[in-house]
This record gives C-alpha cells, structure tokens and sequence, in this order.
C-alpha cells in the first residue's frame, strides 16, 4: 500500500505581521529548487520546527538536515505571537491560568525552563541580538475588582508552588505604564520577553550554517519511498529518512488527527511609532508586558526601539475557524474591538492609529495536550501547542528530534505520557459551540 499524506490547505496569513514588518527587510528566499537527499528533513519553521532542527544537529553530528518552510520564517504564528515566553503554568482554560494539581504545575514549570534555556543557549550561539530576547517577566494585569481577586488566587497558588511574584497596586501600575486603568498587576520573574519574529529570523539565520533552510517551499505531499519518504514541494522533491511535522495546526491538512485539533485565531494590531509628543502624553516606563489576569482578556505590550520601534502592542479577540483562515469581517470586528480595549486603556493617546493589524493561529486540543511521537515509520509530529506555543513549541520540537534520534529524556518521557487528543464535537456543533463559549467568556473579560 502506497502511504501518501497531502496538504489539502496550506498556510493562509491575514494582516501584515507587525513584528516581522518593523524589521529590517528580510533577505530574498532561498528555496529548494533541485531534487535533493537528506537524513532528516523538518517541515515548519516556527519554534518547533527551529527548536527541532537545532536538536537534531546536536544528537546527530554530521547528518544531513534540511527545513522547510511554506512562507518566510518570521511571518507565520511564530512571528504573530504576543512574544511573552512564559515560565509558569498558562492554562487557558483555567480562571487564572493555574493548572490542574501543585505537582504537574511544579512539573510543567520546569519544563518550560528548560525550554527557555534552550532557546537563550540558540541566542547566546547564534548572537540574536539581545533586545530580542529579554529576561524581564511579567505582569498579570486587572482591571476590575473580580480580576483583582483572581491575582490574589493566583498569588496564593504561586506561593504554594514557592515561586517569586509581586504584587503592584494601581499607582504602581500607572507608573509604569502610564495607564490608570489597572487596579492592580502580579509581577513575576521568569517570562522572557521575546521580539518573536526577530527571533526565530535571527535563530534561522544561525541555524543556516548547520542546516539547510529552505523557505518559500511548502511540503506539498509526502509519501514513503523505500526505506524513506519523498517530500514533494512546488519546485523539487526532498527525499528524506526521517521527517519531523512542525507544522503545528496544518498537521490536519494532511489529514492527520482530523477531528481533534481546535483552530483558534488570535487577533492584534502595533501603533503607529509613539512620537515624541504621543510618548510625553502617554507617560510610564519604556518597555512592560500585561498578560490579562482573565486569560480571554487583551494583552498589551509596549516596546522600544530595541525591539523596532516606540510602540504597544494590543492582542485580544479569538474566533474559532476549522477552515484555518480569518474573514474581512471577523479582521474588522476583532480591529473594532482592539480600538476600544486600547482606548480604555490609553485615553490620553486615544485613537492613535494602528499601522498593522493581523491574525494568527493558535492550535489547541480540548484536553491540552500536544501532538508528539512517531505517527508513522520514521515520521514524528512537534505539533499542537495549545496557548503557550513559544515554550511548548520550543518543547515539542525537541521532544520530537530526541524521539527521532532514539534520545530519552525527561521532556521525551512527559510527552511520551501524554494522551492523545480527544475527539471534538462534528462540525457544525464543535463550531457553534467554540463560538458561543469564546463569545460568552470574552463578555465575561471584556474589562480586561
Ligand atoms: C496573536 C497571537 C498572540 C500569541 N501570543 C503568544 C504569546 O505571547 N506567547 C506564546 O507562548 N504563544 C503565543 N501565541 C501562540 C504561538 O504563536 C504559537 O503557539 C506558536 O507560534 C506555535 O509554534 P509552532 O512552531 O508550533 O507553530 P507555528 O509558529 O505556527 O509554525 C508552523 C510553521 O509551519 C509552516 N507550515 C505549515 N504548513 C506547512 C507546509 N505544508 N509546508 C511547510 N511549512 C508549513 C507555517 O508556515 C508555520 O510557519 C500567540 C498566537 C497569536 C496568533
């Protein structure tokens, strides 16, 4: 029998991705143009598939390793993100991001360390620039008196779990960010403040002497060939002994877990540059992170000219699409409701016009876990990270490279124990349903 996996969709991108737009122009592609042979071959080039890539050139001295990438690396989700890579348990579905027990939170904690260590050790080998990768931590940001009350919950649970945090009252929080709009924020120490798309350009950029990168070259199909699989893309075909899946969400456009992966699309928009004027206006400190203390409420950034500009950067609103692409008007409706979260917020720099707006994908299992682990003869999957893709997929992919290398180790025996995704509701319910519960807990946010 002939095994044969093809794309049935490929990555559709909405809104310039503001994070790679504000960056120096990218430099042009290089795409894979002639028929060639590789040990290992990685399709996506976000953090798994960076993350995976960069393992398998440690575990495996010598081989012949090859990436390949549909868009440009850096204009993906992983170049869409908010850029908070997060040490601490991020449960989404959770009120507070706690997760289920003290044990698998201490667990996951240090997990996501080791993930952060990983790709600091990326930055320190491959020199991406410092202001793209800052251990600043966070603030969990309240604007109502029942998510103040969610902050001192998760205090509590940080206490337990012996984790530093801060607490700030609502003078604090004006003063550095200018806003009077908190009543109060969290603190924690251990988030890494990520300029996500020139992160994963300059870890690319590295990685390209010890692996071959191919962008602007979607994995078209792949079927098994011998002892190997042949990848076929738009221009030629990669044939390749082992292939790792890093496409996150698109692992289902070759038909694999159909049925189980959520397609969540997140939405957010950067300012214009803060002048000089806007900048006096506005007030507080040049560079903070608020991740909403109500998971489904709006992050806000502010960044520097270190990480490309004088700007804030708002995220808030999700729609659920299994078509895995946003609509004008869901871009319009999520853009309308940005304007508003930000204006709350800023009334002292109110309408400061938006110069990028986007969408990006988020995939999601309803039980939380990802998709890892040989899925066919020599074909592994660092897909599905849920909310916290930049440390789960730094994980995830090198959990799949150390499964691919016959490699154990503790992130490959957490995964190795992870169930698999369960089954949604069919279409149309699992859509009805995500839409109304998104819609309803976005209500239930909408101070934050
Ligand atoms: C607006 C927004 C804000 C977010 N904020 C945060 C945050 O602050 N912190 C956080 O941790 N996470 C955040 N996320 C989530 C995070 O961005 C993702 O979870 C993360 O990018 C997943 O990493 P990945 O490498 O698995 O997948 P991706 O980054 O999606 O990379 C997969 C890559 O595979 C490529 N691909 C797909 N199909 C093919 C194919 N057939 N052939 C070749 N290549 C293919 C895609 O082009 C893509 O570049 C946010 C997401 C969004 C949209």
């Amino acid at each position: 029998m002939t095994r044969n996996y093809s794309a049935k969709r490929l990555p559709k991108h909405a809104g310039a991705a503001g994070w790679n737009a504000i960056l120096e122009p990218m430099r042009p592609a290089r795409v894979l143009s002639e028929n060639t042979e590789v040990d290992f071959a990685v399709i996506g080039g976000g953090f798994a598939g960076l993350s995976a890539a960069r393992r398998l050139s440690q575990l495996n001295p010598g081989a012949r390793i090859a990436l390949l990438e549909a868009g440009r690396i850096g204009e993906g989700a992983a170049g869409r993100n908010s850029g908070f890579m997060i040490d601490l348990p991020h449960d989404l579905t959770s009120d507070n991001y706690a997760g289920e027990s003290e044990r698998s939170d201490q667990k996951i904690t240090r997990l996501n360390r080791m993930a952060i260590d990983f790709a600091h050790s990326m930055v320190e080998e491959f020199c991406v620039d410092a202001a793209y990768f800052r251990h600043e931590g966070k603030i969990n940001g309240a604007g109502c008196e029942a998510s103040h009350a969610r902050n001192i919950s998760y205090a509590g649970h940080l206490e337990q779990l012996g984790e530093d945090y801060q607490l700030l009252d609502a003078e604090d929080m004006a003063r550095l960010t200018g806003s009077r709009y908190y009543r109060s924020g969290l603190y924690t120490p251990g988030t890494v403040m990520l300029q996500p798309a020139g992160y994963v350009r300059q870890v690319a950029t590295g990685l390209g002497d010890l692996v071959d990168i191919y962008e602007d070259t979607p994995a078209l199909s792949f079927s098994r060939t011998g002892a190997g699989w042949t990848i076929r893309t738009p221009a030629a075909n990669l044939d390749a002994g082992k292939i790792i899946l890093c496409n996150n969400g698109h692992l289902e456009s070759f038909g694999i877990k159909r049925g189980r992966l959520m397609h969540v699309f997140l939405f957010a928009c950067m300012t214009e540059e803060l002048d000089e004027t806007a900048r006096r206006r506005l007030g507080g400190e040049g560079r903070w992170g608020i991740t909403p203390s109500d998971p489904m409420g709006a992050t806000i950034r502010r960044i520097d000219a270190g990480q490309g500009g004088n700007r804030i950067v708002t995220r808030s609103w999700a729609e659920f699409c299994p078509g895995m692409e946003t609509s004008e008007r869901q871009m319009c409706r999520a853009t309308a409701s940005m304007r508003r979260k930000f204006d709350d917020r800023f009334p002292q720099i109110a309408g400061m016009p938006m110069e990028y707006s986007w969408s990006g994908h988020l995939c999601l299992s309803r039980n939380g876990v990802s998709v890892t682990g040989e899925i066919d003869d020599g074909v592994y999957a660092a897909c599905c990270q849920n909310g916290l893709g930049t440390t789960r997929g730094t994980l995830t992919g090198i959990c799949a490279a150390e499964q691919a290398s016959r490699e154990k180790s503790v992130v490959t025996e957490f995964f190795g124990k992870q169930e698999e995704p369960s089954l949604l509701p069919p279409p149309p319910i699992s859509t009805l349903g995500a839409t109304a519960i998104l819609r309803w807990k976005e209500w239930q946010a909408r101070k934050e």
